[in-house]
């Protein structure tokens, strides 16, 4: 298919109606619509699939760019993107053909419920039990989080056996038992629709399993978010930075601040491509600390800038220093958080432990 929007032209669209998406808890249509007429939904799927099958940095690249026009978009996209890798990584390969080419075109949204196995809920009992028979899966409990519930086709979940081994599979949202909670009220990204979904004796036929049972049945792969949190931060940094930039153009005084927090995305940027391409290692979490604490900088030097102006509801600065703060509650992993901690404490030598520039 013929794609004729521009990356840019489709960034400008979705800065317009970013403010709504981050304060309206309605499906941000407006903004998903031209992502999907742009062919963003075919960006990492297989040509096997229908999809486009583009490089790493390039699509990191394109997520850096589509978050700083709309944060709550490249949210959904990005929850959305892991449910694909999740299918598209594992061994089902008749879950691959029948739920990729729909994926790929925009024809049905996936997306995931997987931080009760990691980031969620993890100092009590399993929040979503899991119940293996020959030929069925049986599912009880709750998973906390879900963007997207209301408008997904299908979720990609992780559940817990009664011996603590894990399974992860795509779960219909249509099937007997399952419901789906109201959208959250939530600080920023209204629009993503961010709700709890529950299970009451979902019997699910085992042709939907992705992997497992296995112990730890995400570890080994990629984590939850990872490299495309930071990425993500970084676009929003950068959004904020363009407009200390364009401030700085009559104002010489903002210049300076503006030079080095480009300089510190600049750095950061080329940390984030060498981990994703597998030429270096090792580092994400200081990564991730390093690329909240820029986000959460720049977008409050963006509202500094901005001045009372700014403190206003649809000003963007307001918007970007709301949304720097989900940085700090997204898919942040012990070690992330504890870096991003050390950040806010002031300890700048603990904060870049394992980190060498
Ligand atoms: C807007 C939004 C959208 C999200 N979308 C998704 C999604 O689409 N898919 C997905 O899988 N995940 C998603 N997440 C989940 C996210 O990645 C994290 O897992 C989540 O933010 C973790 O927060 P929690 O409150 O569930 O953590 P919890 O660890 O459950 O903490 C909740 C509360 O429990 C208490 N607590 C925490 N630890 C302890 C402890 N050790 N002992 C005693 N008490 C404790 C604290 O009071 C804490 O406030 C989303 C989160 C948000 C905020």
């Amino acid at each position: 298919m013929e794609h004729t929007t521009s990356l840019a032209e489709l960034t400008a669209a979705l800065d317009g109606a970013a403010e709504v998406a981050d304060t309206e808890p309605m499906w941000p249509a407006q903004s998903w619509d031209p992502l999907r007429a742009a062919g963003v939904l075919g960006w990492s799927i297989s040509t096997e699939y229908g999809g486009q099958d583009r490089p790493v940095s390039e699509l990191l690249d394109g997520y850096a760019q589509l978050a700083a026009g709309c944060l709550t978009t490249s949210f959904i996209l990005s929850q959305r993107e892991a449910a694909v890798r999740r299918i598209a990584d594992s061994a089902n390969a008749a879950l691959c053909r029948e739920l990729l080419r729909p994926l790929a075109c925009g024809g049905r949204y996936a997306t995931v419920g997987l931080s009760q196995l990691t980031t969620s809920r993890q100092h009590g009992a399993p929040a979503l039990r899991a119940e293996l028979h020959a030929d069925r899966l049986l599912l009880d409990g709750t998973i906390p989080w879900v963007t997207g519930a209301a408008q997904a086709d299908h979720v990609v979940i992780g559940a817990a056996l009664s011996d603590r081994r894990q399974v992860l599979a795509v779960l219909p949202t249509t099937y007997p038992g399952v419901e789906v909670g109201p959208p959250l009220p939530l600080m920023a990204l209204q629009g993503s629709l961010t709700a709890e979904l529950r299970c009451q004796g979902v019997e699910l036929d085992r042709r939907w399993l992705l992997a497992g049972p296995a112990e730890q049945v995400m570890g080994g792969g990629r984590g939850p978010g990872g490299l495309e949190t930071s990425c993500l931060a970084l676009g929003l940094g950068r959004a904020a930075i363009a407009h200390l930039e364009r401030e700085a153009v009559h104002r010489s005084e903002l210049r300076p601040t503006a030079e080095r927090l480009e300089q510190t995305r600049g750095k950061l940027w080329a940390v984030l491509l060498a981990l994703a391409t597998g030429s270096a290692t090792g580092q994400a979490a200081a990564l991730r600390a390093r690329a909240n604490s820029l986000v959460l900088r720049a977008t409050q030097a963006a509202l500094t800038a901005s001045k009372g102006a700014g403190f206003l509801r649809g000003h963007p600065a307001q918007r970007w220093v709301r949304q720097a703060c989900f940085f700090l509650v997204w898919s942040c992993p012990r070690p992330a958080a504890d870096a991003t901690l050390a950040y806010l404490a002031g300890d700048e030598e603990r904060s870049s432990c394992g980190w060498r520039s």
